[in-house]
């Protein structure tokens, strides 16, 4: 019989059965500790915020959780506050790895001794604590053989590990991207971009961004390029012979902030926002016109007046209301006017970000995030103004400090 989720305990041990550590056979001496130090999960830390180990605060693990005031047994003092379960194993693991306990993995096969390091390091000051930690290891090792309810375990669910959705990738029927190449390390990182094309139906009808979204994808197939693409309405494709561990080109030339890397592409995979790109104040009041229904040069650029206005070409094709754009400027930004991502979009986009997180826990960084207008300054401009929900304006910067927070 399958056990049910009652608790943050259960919570606990159902997340560290599936989570990948470096360290995997130290996974019940550890559950051990937080055993002992949580009351199996009954101590406040615990219950309020995720930390069943009663780790205080450093600057070292910021990026898994928050500083608050807590009065606990030995008493008060600014201790970490993790979101969900997850946040509280990876950020343990990183409290260990970071910290004044060089030298731990020598003990990967030797679980008294990884808790006898510890302690000779100063992480605990009870002079029983090695005795006390390994009297609980075999109640641990039981405790991570257990079955229980509620799905398979790589798709954890909202309500259990905070609120990450998995998202469900749909193969564009018959749709193929060309692959140049494989990732043999694994996915690094993404690109996020918008795809410049009609979000509505026929003329200026009403949206039909999942239709759009698969015609790009046939245009993708047919300019050679590979990418996944976001509907407005939060529905996402993948080409039909898309893996994860196979790249083609999305970013063109481009270099990589942060590794110096050219040709992104092979490094991190592409997902494309259907989104007109930026829009265009046009001479008729209260009109904003994407590329395909402006007066352009031959070269495709879109010609603006003295007073950056551009002309409509059509008032029957697609056009956009001032309230439904907005100005934006700062970071990655192009200054301009752009159509701000729908909220469903954008949620489907930090879904994928959980979902490759979890997938490749040791390649892929939330560092390694990028705008296109990021990895090929002046030469793109997506996603610009258009990132975040239509109630939200966030830099690629913000963006990412958002998904730190969140997973
Ligand atoms: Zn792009």
């Amino acid at each position: 019989m399958a056990k049910a989720v009652k608790n943050p305990w259960d919570q606990l041990i159902r997340g560290y059965q599936r989570a990948e550590i470096d360290l995997p056979k130290l996974k019940a001496i550890t559950l051990a500790q937080w055993a002992l130090e949580s009351a199996h999960g009954t101590s406040n830390l615990a219950k309020d915020h995720f930390n069943f180990a009663g780790l205080k605060y450093r600057d070292r693990v910021k990026d898994f959780a928050t500083p608050v005031d807590y009065e606990a047994h030995d008493g008060h003092d600014v201790y970490c506050a993790f979101k969900n379960v997850n946040a509280f194993i990876l950020g343990y693991w990183h409290f260990i790895a970071k910290g004044p306990y060089d030298g731990y993995e020598a003990f990967a096969e030797d679980p008294p001794g990884y808790i006898a390091h510890l302690k000779s390091k100063g992480y605990a000051g009870d002079p029983n604590y090695v005795a006390k930690v390994v009297r609980l290891l075999p109640e641990a090792q039981e405790a991570l053989n257990e079955e229980f309810e509620g799905g398979e375990p790589l798709r954890p669910s909202r309500s259990l590990l905070g609120d990450y959705v998995p998202p469900n990738f749909e193969p564009a029927p018959g749709i193929n991207h060309t692959v140049r190449g494989t990732r043999p390390n694994g996915l690094e990182g993404m690109i996020v971009h918008f795809d410049a094309y009609r979000i509505r139906g026929a003329g200026n009808g009403s949206e039909d961004s999942d239709r759009r979204t698969i015609d790009m994808m046939r245009s993708g197939q047919s300019n050679g390029f590979h990418y996944g693409e976001i509907s407005r309405t939060g529905r996402v494709f993948v080409p039909a012979n898309f893996k994860w561990n196979e790249w083609g080109y999305h970013a063109g030339p481009s270099k990589c902030p942060l590794t110096g890397r050219t040709g992104v592409s092979g490094f991190y995979v592409g997902f494309e926002m259907n989104n007109p790109g930026r829009v265009y104040p046009a001479q008729e009041n209260g009109v904003f016109c994407p590329w395909y229904n402006s007066r352009r040069t031959e070269q495709g650029a879109v010609i603006l007046d003295a007073n950056g206005r551009c002309t409509r070409v059509s008032a029957n094709d697609e056009w956009y209301r001032p309230d439904e754009v907005r100005l934006a400027e700062g970071g990655n930004i192009q200054k301009g006017w752009y159509l701000p991502y729908s909220a469903d979009q954008f949620e489907t986009l930090t879904n994928i970000v959980g979902y490759l997180l979890e997938k490749f826990p040791t390649t892929f960084s939330i560092d390694k995030i990028f705008g296109h207008d990021e990895v090929s300054p002046g030469r793109k401009n997506d996603p610009g103004g258009a990132l975040a929900h239509p109630h939200q304006l966030m830099t690629m910067g913000e963006f990412r400090a958002f998904l730190k927070a969140k997973f």
